[in-house]
């Protein structure tokens, strides 16, 4: 359920998004094309409105993780692009992916004997990606004569199945030393050579294999955090594109009081006042998505630094204000304000983890209001 009745929500700036996909694509060769990485809701910031803006701006095809947000896309309008499922899917959901025209990643001969079955029955051919484990050790052949299985399996059912595209996906394309991105790339390669004729796609580069791999062995960038304006490594390499971060989180100043010298404050009573001090409230908890772990964190109120004092509670926290603040002072917790910028990197840093994780947790309870495009 969407809060729409309450002042803390996501705002995305499309613009943003269409500015970082043509950074990209000014760096690729003409054969490359991009597919938007939309899984998990665009990474927060909503499926369809960043599908649309991502088209707009040259994408030629969507990247998801399951069969429903791909249906989520086909069902918004996107009736043209590739979409490509990157997860496994069970064989007996592929006559219902057919059916939406997605193409789906395998590795396993299992799934496509009993999906053929299924297929036939039902007169559907389902477009298939092989996807080849090189490294990653998550999903896909990694043997050659598995792989060959797998390709005269597909030739020979031309009735069932599109074969469409074979990829791989790296493990450390965002480290500074590169050597097992290398050993990757060269397993990829002499696999794919053994394809014959290859297929239309054929795919290795995630946001930071086109940051910093610029010869990868792609047709097909799946650009994830990047478009979304984020360094795909944190801090360990400098970006080579222009990256404007699309997502702000902001609210307003619910409550603000005055509290004595030594009063507690929330869960615990953890924090407790040091002096007499302003101290407000602000409707965002970790149901939203705003970690518990972001206690002592600074967030922007009305253009000055606040620190988050006592525990995050699931639907409210309590700031310490440098003074007397109005009720409905504007609150940024990610994003800018004036002069200052919190990102969703500093949101990572202070909470140990990666800012794709930080954007990913915001939920479907905030409102999410597009700008631009
Ligand atoms: C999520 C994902 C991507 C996108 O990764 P980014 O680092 O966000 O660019 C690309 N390919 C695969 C297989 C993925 O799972």
């Amino acid at each position: 359920m969407v809060s729409n009745h309450r002042p803390t929500k996501v705002i995305v700036d499309l613009e943003a998004i269409q500015a970082n996909l043509h950074a990209q694509k000014a760096q690729l060769a003409e054969h490359q094309e991009i597919f938007a990485v939309v899984k998990a809701n665009a990474y927060g910031h909503g499926a369809v409105p960043v599908a649309y803006a991502a088209k707009e701006a040259g994408a030629t095809g969507f990247c998801v993780a399951t069969i429903d947000e791909g249906v989520e896309l086909r069902q918004a309008g996107l009736t043209e692009e590739t979409i490509l499922v990157l997860g496994v899917i069970p064989s007996y959901e592929a006559v219902y992916a057919a059916q939406y025209d997605l193409s789906v990643a395998t590795g396993q001969i299992e799934f496509l004997h009993e999906a053929q079955e299924l297929l036939a029955r039902e007169a559907q051919k389902l477009k298939v990606h092989l996807a080849l484990d090189t490294g990653m050790g998550r999903i896909g052949v990694s043997q050659a004569d598995e792989l060959q299985a797998l390709v005269t399996f597909l030739e020979h059912s031309p009735e069932q199945f599109d074969f469409e595209g074979v990829f791989t996906h790296f493990a450390q394309a965002d480290a500074a030393d590169t050597s097992y991105y290398q050993k990757q790339v060269a397993k990829f390669n002499e696999l794919v050579t053994q394809i014959n004729p290859q297929p239309r796609y054929v795919h290795s580069a995630n946001s930071a294999t086109a940051q910093w791999h610029r010869d990868n062995p792609s047709n097909v960038v799946r650009m994830g955090i990047s478009l979304y304006g984020l360094n795909p490594s944190g801090h360990e390499l400098q970006p080579t594109t222009a990256l404007k971060p699309a997502l702000s989180l902001v609210s307003e100043l619910a409550f603000v009081k005055k509290v004595p010298r030594g009063t507690a404050l929330g869960y615990g009573s953890t924090y407790v006042s040091p002096s007499e001090e302003w101290i407000g409230t602000i409707p965002i908890g970790y149901a939203d998505g705003w970690l518990r772990r972001m206690q002592g964190f600074e967030i922007l109120i009305a253009g000055q630094k606040c620190p988050i004092v006592g525990r995050v509670c699931m639907d409210q926290l309590m700031v310490r204000l440098p003074g007397k603040l109005a009720v409905g002072s504007p609150v940024t917790l990610i994003g800018r304000d004036g002069d200052l910028e919190i990102t969703a990197q500093d949101v990572a840093d202070y909470a140990q983890t990666i800012s794709y994780e930080v954007l990913c947790n915001l939920t479907d309870r905030l409102p999410r209001v597009y700008r631009g495009n």
